[in-house]
């Protein structure tokens, strides 16, 4: 069973978090998280570059340092990565300090990047949870270092082998709505799936008449 749709629920169970951006304009927010990965990074670049569609990379630390040049071409390229740990960390079962060093440590190396380009980083730079999974302690440290915490309204399940894309395709474009969040993978274990999802995803919702929004603009309590 897949949750392609956020429970009503949790939003109100994580109200500190962003499960959507208000607007009035025909406006989503892609995001891919997990990166970068060289040949599926590249292959995203590539589709939305097609697409002329932007989107935030939500990149592991550890991915970063071991590709710094893809992750350059990300920022060059127009989109804006943000935060999801060093080490794709699970916020329930990490002790705080670790976790918050984790997040800190991959913000330096962004930061680092963005240095290095013509793009200015966002002011409240914004992080993802892996697994969405975040303690109460850590949403508060968040809310405290005025870190937007920033969740989804749709997820692709991308990430899963079994999925059937088809299937996946219809939840998407039957729920997406202005200021969507909506998340996709560049990951090895989602390329094949992302594949068959992603171009014909792009292709629905620029026929549908939107646009792509970066989330950079977020303050820590934008909803
Ligand atoms: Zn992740």
């Amino acid at each position: 069973m897949h949750f392609f749709k956020v429970p009503a629920l949790l939003p109100f169970l994580v109200p500190s978090a962003i499960w959507r951006i208000r607007t009035s304009e025909k406006m989503i927010f892609l995001t891919f998280d997990d990166g970068p990965q060289p040949e599926v990074t590249n292959w995203v670049l590539e589709i939305l570059n097609k697409y002329n569609a932007n989107a935030t990379f939500f990149c592991v630390g550890n991915n970063l340092s071991q590709y710094p040049q893809l992750a350059l071409e990300i920022l060059t390229q127009g989109h804006q990565i943000a935060n999801h740990t060093y080490h794709h960390r699970k916020g329930w079962s990490s002790e705080n300090q670790e976790y918050f060093h984790e997040i800190e440590k991959t913000q330096l190396i962004i930061n680092n990047l963005y240095a290095q380009t013509t793009k200015e980083k966002p002011k409240h730079p914004p992080f993802r949870p892996p697994y969405g999974r975040i303690s109460h302690a850590q949403l508060q440290w968040a809310k405290q270092m005025k870190i937007p915490v920033v969740m989804w309204s749709l997820l692709s399940c991308d990430y899963d082998p079994k999925l059937n894309c088809t299937h996946a395709l219809k939840v998407l474009e039957k729920n997406i709505q202005p200021g969507s969040i909506v998340v996709f993978h560049d990951s090895k274990k989602a390329y094949y799936q992302l594949k068959q999802l992603l171009p014909k995803f792009l292709e629905y919702v620029v026929a549908q008449g939107y646009s792509f929004g970066l989330l950079s603009d977020l303050t820590p309590t934008s909803k």
